[in-house]
């Protein structure tokens, strides 16, 4: 079983990566979520967190983000919505009562997307470090 966690651990999504770095984090996980077929076949059910960073079924995007990992569940039917769930797949936090952050998506046609906090610094970051102009406005409640 120690091999089986390993085999599946972070080390085999760098090793899946290394091997073919243009393959989509999807192909990625295709090919990992395969070797876990195939291993469950011969060890019999692995343990349905084995990795840290897979979604836990029925795991919120706030549980998910309280243990400190991505979420990475099916998308909120409100992500991206002002009130509703932060826009970033990997976040998807309520903003309902909180500071919420807005860009215009350029590419559905000046959409109006909504952030949290968190995500909304992680922009400006990458912005400031690109020296572009800061994409979020503070949304006034
Ligand atoms: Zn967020």
């Amino acid at each position: 079983m120690k091999l089986a966690k390993r085999l599946l651990g972070v080390d085999d999504i760098r090793k899946a990566r290394a091997n073919r770095p243009t393959a989509s984090a999807q192909q990625v996980m295709d090919r990992i979520y395969g070797a876990r077929k195939r291993l469950e076949e011969i060890v019999g059910p692995l343990e349905p967190d084995i990795s840290p960073y897979a979604h836990r079924p029925g795991e919120s995007p706030q549980e998910a983000h309280d243990r400190g990992v991505g979420y990475a569940g099916p998308n909120m039917e409100d992500k991206g919505q002002k009130d509703g769930s932060c826009n970033r797949t990997a976040c998807q936090l309520p903003l309902a009562g909180k500071p919420q952050w807005m860009m215009l998506e350029s590419l559905s046609g000046g959409q109006k997307l909504y952030y949290c906090g968190e995500c909304a610094r992680k922009f400006y970051e990458a912005d400031r470090d690109f020296g572009r102009p800061f994409r979020c406005t503070l949304v006034v409640a």
